[in-house]
């Protein structure tokens, strides 16, 4: 069974992508927390930080590198947060790699 996040990747399930690159895809957070929430996933399903194997690498790495250029296309010039989840206790609730994109406000530190 795919993941959602696959889903949207395979266009099943409809999403307001703003990149996508032969590795990854960036799409709008469907609840966003911030005036600016974009997910950016690897099109590989990879569950979380803590499945990553060392042929990974190169595809976390697009990721951050995705991540940054969404923020400069979204004009977060003032900063903004990278965010990756990881398991229950790091809140995590979709099975699927994925880093939020968050900015367009003042974000508080630390997190709940
Ligand atoms: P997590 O808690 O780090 O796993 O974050 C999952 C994120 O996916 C949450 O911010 C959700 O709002 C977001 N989300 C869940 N379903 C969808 C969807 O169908 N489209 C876009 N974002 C989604």
């Amino acid at each position: 069974m795919a993941t959602l996040f696959t889903q949207i990747v395979q266009r099943e399930i409809p999403a307001d992508i703003v990149y996508e690159d032969d590795l990854t895809l960036a799409f709008r957070d469907i609840a966003p927390k911030a005036p600016t929430h974009i997910l950016v996933i690897p099109k590989k399903e990879i569950v979380s930080l803590a499945e990553l194997t060392p042929e990974d690498e190169a595809i976390v790495g697009r990721c951050v590198m995705v991540a940054h250029k969404v923020a400069q296309a979204e004009g977060l010039n003032g900063g903004y947060r990278l965010v990756c989840n990881s398991g229950d206790d790091g809140g995590q609730e979709v099975p699927h790699l994925h880093f939020h994109v968050l900015g367009g406000r003042k974000l508080t530190w630390p997190p709940g």
